[in-house]
């Protein structure tokens, strides 16, 4: 008997960003609405038919979204905060818009207010943004939207029967920010009657069987956080259609017990992060369950190993039945770009190598069609599918050896400033002679419209490499200039030639690829293209050595070599999955020392190293922290310890919650650190306040977010509470981040307010 397959979600964006191009059009008003919903009608019929054509028999709906499922959770039960006005029953599409951006789109400018946006916050372990729902202690849960019925109500009048997608009521108050501290699952009782109407009308509107997506049970929970999810599931499981759980990116480990008794019909299980939890499911999986296997990868783009697959899809059908058993993706495809039947100008050889999301619809039906056959090994499928990962395992391009050995011999050394920070900066003082409450920057400066228009043209080959590159010196030469003039003490050369920190160095290393179209959605309407890391990663050549030796000739004062970081590139990146993370890390790490070394040669004396993804990476659970912070130091390290103790190093993190990663961070042993704060009022003091960072830092004290002109005032009191608890010797002033997104009157206002900020605290001392 066949298994069934199954897909817990597909791709939002249509398979050339139409979505992105829809919505921008109507924010800006250039499209009507019924010009919007029509793309989105169509987007979600094309993926539930080739879904269907491709043979998968289990198909999400509700799974698309205009912009977010929890937006969509928020707006479904009514979760709207109150400085949105909303008194009705159900929340509109302009609304729905302001919530997410903060403005209305055009066409709604009068009847709906500006007023602040919901916070962005990460999608578990991933680079998608959700939207978090503000809870406060007597919110009120109202049904207000009736999205997932239409939804469901369209496919079947095409002819689809699918599993209509609810994120569950447990995770979506534990992914929630509460305004005041309080237990937000003390909610539960008023959130379940939404949910319990909802799966009635499901049930009355044609579905059989209902995904609830419970994350949260693939994290740390605490007993009274576990407990809660019992009585919810029961009744849920009383509303409406049968249950299909799913948590995904960790295996459930403490909360199986609790999993393993809810009334559901199937669990599923990511196999791809949490293999090595099939055989306890396989063991203890009650009767009346049936078990998800979640074998192919939805947040990577490499083929399938059919015959890993295999041997995963035996044990459980060979313990359950095929009939228990539904063959899955590991997580929504959400995150794997499209199809790959665009990517015309992609490497053949790679290409083999890949499956995206449409690709992976096929691979779940073969591997579906093998459990009829005696021996699947010969069917054409599943050697095609051998002949390509063989050919990965063997290609030359991906193992070199050189880059191997020097990473297998790293040694303590390398992973060590030859003195301690309280010598070096003695060193490096005597050298680079910084005033008190020296000032810098991140890093870019603005990227005008005349900058991204020579990097197209030169990209399209309409300006040569020699024009392009006296055009992007005149640019350095202007941020040089600029930043004389506005008296800064460390000087950047404003990256002009960087349209992404990552991007910029995976094409200048080995074993990087970039794809055409390969665009995954970050948030609402922006996606990103993440390099494909397919190989041992080495440096032919020095990557931006001759840019800062330029724009260091133009000047006296020091400037900043400018760098992205191992952790940051690995973590932005689709990552090979036959090696450990880790190597693949250092390799970048010892590229990125090759770099420090040969700027410091060529007399640069302070280099700054990126590391804005460091936090992103922490796994999900609090046990496995531990060991990726220790992997993610030594990269680092490598990365910045080959140089002399004369030479500076700073980094860059963009974001102010070091609880609970401060000790890491102080690891790092960067000579300064940069970090986000204003925004936060400078939140991030408390941490400090609690642990002595031993080496210098620079908290932002410019919300480089907003084009608003911070003034001077406002800034001399953001450091005077910096220097309340980290000793004003220590202390550094400079913005949240880079300058990239700003425009220049704004840049040169703020900075020249900056500036003399710094001058005020100078005088006082
Ligand atoms: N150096 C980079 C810049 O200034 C840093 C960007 C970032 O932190 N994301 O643009
Ligand atoms: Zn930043």
């Amino acid at each position: 008997m066949k298994p069934q397959t199954r897909v817990l979600g597909y791709p939002r964006i249509g398979e050339n960003r139409e979505l992105k191009k829809a919505l921008e059009a109507y924010w800006a008003g250039a499209v009507k609405q019924g010009n919007l919903l029509q793309t989105a009608a169509r987007l979600r019929a094309q993926a539930w038919q080739k879904q269907n054509a491709a043979g998968v028999d289990l198909i999400p709906s509700n799974d698309f979204s205009l912009y977010d499922h929890v937006l969509d959770t928020i707006c479904m039960t009514g979760a709207v905060p109150e400085r949105f006005g909303f008194t009705g029953d159900s929340v509109d599409i302009d609304l729905y818009f302001t919530l997410a951006r903060g403005v209305p789109p055009a066409s709604a400018a009068g009847r709906i207010a500006e007023t602040s946006a919901l916070k962005m916050t990460k999608w578990l372990n991933t680079n998608y943004h959700y939207l978090a729902p503000e809870f406060t202690a007597d919110q009120t849960f109202s049904l207000c939207s009736s999205k997932p019925i239409d939804e469901l109500k369209q496919a079947l009048a095409l002819g689809i029967q699918t599993i209509p997608v609810l994120l569950g009521p447990v995770s979506f108050l534990l992914l929630g920010k509460s305004v005041d501290p309080f237990d937000p699952l003390t909610l539960l009782d008023r959130l379940l009657p939404v949910y319990e109407t909802v799966l009635a009308k499901l049930r009355d509107a044609g579905a059989e069987q209902v995904q609830i997506d419970e994350p949260a049970l693939a994290l740390d929970l605490t007993a009274e956080q576990r407990a809660a999810f019992t009585p919810a599931c029961r009744r849920l499981a009383e509303a409406g259609p049968a249950l299909l759980l799913t948590a995904y990116f960790e295996g459930y480990r403490d909360n199986l017990e609790t999993v393993l008794n809810l009334p559901v019909q199937s669990v599923h299980l990511d196999a791809t992060s949490a293999a090595d939890e099939l055989d306890v499911l396989l063991d203890r999986l009650p009767d009346d369950k049936s078990l998800s296997l979640g074998v192919v990868d939805g947040r990577n783009i490499w083929k399938n190993n059919y015959a890993a697959s295999q041997r995963l899809i035996r044990r459980a059908i060979n313990r359950l039945g095929a009939d228990r058993v539904i063959l899955s993706s590991s997580c929504s495809l959400l995150h794997s770009p499209v199809t790959l039947t665009s990517e015309t100008e992609l490497d053949d050889e790679v290409k083999n190598w890949l499956a995206f999301a449409d690709q992976k619809l096929h691979e779940l039906a073969d591997l579906a069609r093998f459990q009829t056959r005696e021996h699947p090994e010969t069917d054409p499928a599943w050697q095609a599918n051998a002949a390509a990962v063989s050919s990965r395992r063997t290609s030359p391009r991906i193992h070199v050896e050189a880059v191997r050995k020097r990473c297998a011999a790293a040694a303590p050394e390398d992973t060590r400033r030859k003195s301690p920070f309280s010598s070096r900066i003695q060193i490096q003082q005597e050298r680079l002679r910084f005033p008190a409450f020296p000032t810098t920057t991140i890093g870019s400066f603005p990227q005008t419209t005349e900058i991204r228009r020579a990097r197209a043209q030169f990209r399209k080959g309409e300006l040569s490499r020699e024009n392009y590159d006296q055009f992007l010196k005149k640019e350095i030469r202007r941020v040089i200039k600029e930043q004389e003039a506005l008296g800064l003490d460390c000087l950047v050369h404003g990256e002009p030639e960087r349209n992404d920190m990552v991007e910029y160095f995976g094409q200048q290393l080995e074993g990087f690829i970039f794809t055409r179209n390969g665009w995954v959605q970050s948030y609402g309407s922006r996606c990103v293209k993440p390099p494909i890391i397919f190989g041992d990663v080495s440096r032919p050549a020095p990557m931006t050595v001759s840019w800062a030796v330029f724009a260091q000739s133009l000047t006296d004062r020091p400037v900043k070599g400018m760098l992205t970081g191992p952790v940051t590139i690995l973590q932005w990146s689709f990552v090979r999955d036959d090696r450990p993370r880790s190597e693949t890390m250092k390799q970048i790490a010892f590229a990125i020392r090759d770099e420090t070394i040969e700027l410091e040669a060529a007399g640069i004396q302070v280099i700054q190293i990126d590391e804005p993804a460091l936090r992103e990476g922490l796994p999900l659970r609090r046990a496995a922290r531990k060991h990726y912070l220790g992997q993610a130091v030594e990269s680092f390290k490598i990365s910045t310890c080959g140089v002399e103790d004369r030479t500076q190093i700073h980094t860059h993190m963009c974001y102010s919650e070091f609880n609970g990663i401060i000790e890491t961070i102080a690891a790092l042993d960067a000579d300064v650190l940069s970090v986000e704060a204003s925004r936060s009022n400078m939140d991030l003091l408390d941490v400090f306040a609690r642990f002595n960072y031993p080496n210098q830092i620079g908290p932002g004290i410019w919300d480089i977010h907003s084009p608003r002109v911070p003034g001077v005032e406002e800034m001399v009191a953001l450091l005077r509470k910096a220097a309340a608890v980290i000793p004003a010797q220590n202390l550094w002033v400079n913005p949240d981040c880079g300058l990239k997104t700003r425009g220049w009157p704004e840049t040169l206002a703020a900075l020249k307010n900056m500036v003399e900020a710094a001058g005020e605290l100078r005088a006082e001392i």
